[in-house]
């Protein structure tokens, strides 16, 4: 009779053991979502970024242009001012004045061709990234979609093992159960039953994998009552 509760014990352990794998699967599942979703903010952080640059360097092409501006006003002026000066110095100095002016404004021309080249470039990664972004999101979707799905699965077949866990229970002496129960529940792994391990004559048990003496071997090869591991309290078979 012991023999067969200890069949019922390996059976109910196995189940035990296929419901804690579902509940660690089930709740590690916001781990897997929330990083799939910071590869996503990160993504979109350096878009942003890039958005970011992209607009400083619009900023500052148009001070550029505010500037190419103002000189070419200013240059203007001093053409007109040319027809009216007095003296051949105050000619010359004019003259000097608008070489200056016409020299800063190439500088200033060079300046915006390369921010204008810049700017082109801002505009293809752009447009790149911002395919890849979308390409991203599409993905989290996807897994997202999938991971709910996942879980809904994981819910019910939680659901069928515990149906399935309740039929068994109920097929196990009540005392024996209670024993099982409270072991199990005290251990960090779940393990409430397990093998003897190794040689005969220096076995161990496989839940502490403390050696175990003789004396116990032999009743629980008997199989004629519950034994426990003296060290951690297990039920051996
Ligand atoms: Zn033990």
């Amino acid at each position: 009779m012991i023999k067969d509760e200890i069949e019922k014990l390996i059976e109910l352990q196995n189940i035990d053991n296929q419901i804690r794998e579902i509940r660690e699967e089930i709740a590690s599942s916001p781990q897997r979502i929330n990083s799939l979703k910071k590869k996503l903010d990160e993504k979109k952080r350096e878009y942003d970024n890039l958005k970011q640059e992209h607009k400083k360097l619009k900023v500052q092409r148009r001070e550029k242009e505010g500037e190419l501006e103002a000189l070419e006003e200013e240059v203007k002026k001093l053409k007109k001012a040319l027809n009216e000066v007095k003296t051949n110095k105050e000619y010359n100095a004019l003259l000097k004045e608008i070489e200056q002016h016409r020299e800063k404004i190439s500088e200033i021309e060079e300046e915006i061709i390369i921010m204008m080249e810049k700017d082109d470039e801002f505009e293809k990664k752009e447009k790149i990234f911002m395919e890849e972004l979308e390409k991203e999101k599409e993905k989290f979707k996807i897994e997202e979609e999938k991971e709910k799905k996942r879980i809904e699965e994981l819910n019910q077949k939680m659901k069928l093992k515990e149906e399935e866990r309740k039929k068994k229970v109920e097929k196990i002496d009540s005392r024996i159960y209670q024993l099982y129960e409270k072991i199990r529940k005290s251990k960090k792994d779940g393990i409430a039953i397990c093998k003897l391990e190794g040689e005969p004559g220096n076995e161990s048990c496989s839940g502490c994998f403390v050696f175990v003496p003789t004396y116990i071997v032999e009743k629980v090869k008997k199989k004629q009552e519950i034994v426990q591991c003296e060290n951690c309290s297990r039920i051996l078979y």
